[in-house]
């Protein structure tokens, strides 16, 4: 396997399964014309092209300087039309000037709402007064929910502004630390990161049980936090829940400000979705952004993943994206997201959310109330569950599925005349996805 294979590979770790194979998997890399300061692809046709353009090549670049320690320039072209422009490649300055941020991770593309306010907001504060507020700054949340970004987002800016920003994962800090101890060149490391104004270190919890490398991080952390230097940390818990993390480095990481980010809330999802149509240029109806919100659960990265899978299906097939379409593209993910949603888990839901006991949803009860909650489960359960309208009929006590039947057409027809009635609804399925 030659090693531009062997970077899509690693990249494959780090990405959405769908993602590997309809863009990722579909590139050549050409070793001829590369070299060890130049890497060459191939893509098939100008969308998938575009995509890698727009959302890979950092991370491309990144993973070929950590394993060869060179800074590459990663293009992408079209089979055909790259041949044609043999000569533009070899134009390609020597030592290309690149970052290795992301420079789409800017603060104006990441949607606020009540879940990441407020790392957000410690975020910008310290792009705007590096080094002298929350140092470090220690940001904490699950996968997907935009940790990365809002840390690049800082790094953008102030790498706009000359500062000597480094960014790194802490796999590649640990990496590019076992690089320097073999090659005994350990004062050009210690130079490289001592030296810089800002520091972002991404997914520190990765350091955890490893203590010579916490040894060093210590060290290094020491020497910035001294000299006034901004350091900002990710992790995927709060220090005090890093297991294995040293003592020493948790009271630190702890001494700056300590942000979560919460799953995105429906309204945020809408945002985001709305804003990363705009970005990659997809056209999707309110409904069907609606949809996508409700469906999915929190992880911000499925939702891109979902996008892509639809904008590609659609220009490969030529159909417009519409509802139907949506649902049917979506239709796997869905169900393996809700593979373990049961309708007593539903049920319960419901009847905490409505406080109505479970076993009076399920009772033959007519006041408003109970048949109020009863149709919102019934709904529910066969929206999200694969279970038939006899087992329905079964489940929630009725005569057969003519009444599950008619119960869905009352609902339906609710939502369509009742905005309120169908927000709650909305609002339910986003609940009960996101717990599921
Ligand atoms: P994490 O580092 O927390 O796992 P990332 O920062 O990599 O997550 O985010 C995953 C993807 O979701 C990125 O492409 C990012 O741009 C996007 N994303 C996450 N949160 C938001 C947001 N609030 N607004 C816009 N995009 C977001
Ligand atoms: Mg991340």
């Amino acid at each position: 396997m030659n090693i531009g294979q062997e970077i899509l590979l690693q990249l494959k770790d780090e990405i959405t399964e769908v993602e590997y194979k309809r863009y990722i998997k579909q590139l050549t890399y050409d070793e001829k014309k590369s070299s060890s300061d130049l890497a060459i692809y191939y893509a098939p046709n100008a969308l998938v092209s575009n995509w890698i353009k727009n959302k890979y090549t950092t991370k491309i670049e990144h993973l070929f300087e950590v394993k060869t320690s060179t800074k590459v320039t990663v293009k992408i072209g079209l089979k055909k039309s790259f041949d044609k422009r043999k000569k533009s490649t070899s134009q390609v300055p020597k030592v290309l000037q690149h970052s290795l941020l992301n420079p789409s991770h800017t603060f104006d593309n990441f949607m606020v709402g009540g879940s990441n306010q407020f790392a957000y907001a410690a975020v910008k504060s310290v792009s705007e007064k590096a080094g002298q507020t929350y140092n470090p700054l220690f940001i904490y949340g699950g996968v997907g929910l935009g940790k990365t970004h809002l840390m690049q987002a800082a790094g953008n800016v102030l790498q706009n502004q000359g500062k000597n920003v480094i960014f790194t994962t802490s796999e590649q800090f640990l990496n590019d630390f076992l690089r320097h101890v073999r090659n005994h060149t350990m004062d050009n490391f210690k130079d490289k990161y001592r030296k810089c104004d800002i520091l972002l270190i991404d997914d520190i919890q990765f350091l955890s049980n490893k203590d010579i490398i916490q040894e060093e991080f210590f060290h290094t952390f020491e020497a910035l936090k001294g000299a006034g230097k901004q350091i900002i940390l990710t992790a995927d818990k709060h220090p005090k829940k890093i297991a294995g993390l040293e003592k020493r480095l948790q009271s630190r990481f702890e001494h700056g400000l300590v942000a979560d980010i919460q799953p995105p809330e429906l309204e945020t999802k809408i945002a985001i979705i709305k804003n990363k149509c705009e970005l990659n240029k997809v056209n999707l109806t309110p409904e069907i952004i609606n949809y996508i919100a409700t469906v999915i659960e929190s992880n911000v990265r499925e939702i891109e993943g979902i996008l892509s899978k639809l904008h590609a299906y659609s220009q490969l097939m030529h159909v417009d994206i519409d509802l139907e379409f949506t649902k049917n593209v979506l239709k796997d993910q869905v169900q393996e997201n809700r593979a373990n949603l049961t309708l007593d888990n539903i049920t319960k839901f419901v009847s905490k959310d409505l406080n109505i006991k479970p076993s009076e949803i399920r009772s033959k009860g007519r006041s408003r109330n109970l048949v109020y909650a009863r149709r919102i489960c019934i709904y529910l359960c066969r929206e999200l569950t694969q279970n038939t309208m006899p087992q329905l009929a079964l489940y929630f006590g009725m005569k057969d599925h003519t009444a599950i039947s008619h119960t869905l057409k009352k609902i339906n027809s609710l939502m369509q005349n009742d905005e309120d009635f169908k927000v709650k609804i909305e609002e339910l399925t986003n609940k009960i996805t996101a717990n599921s």
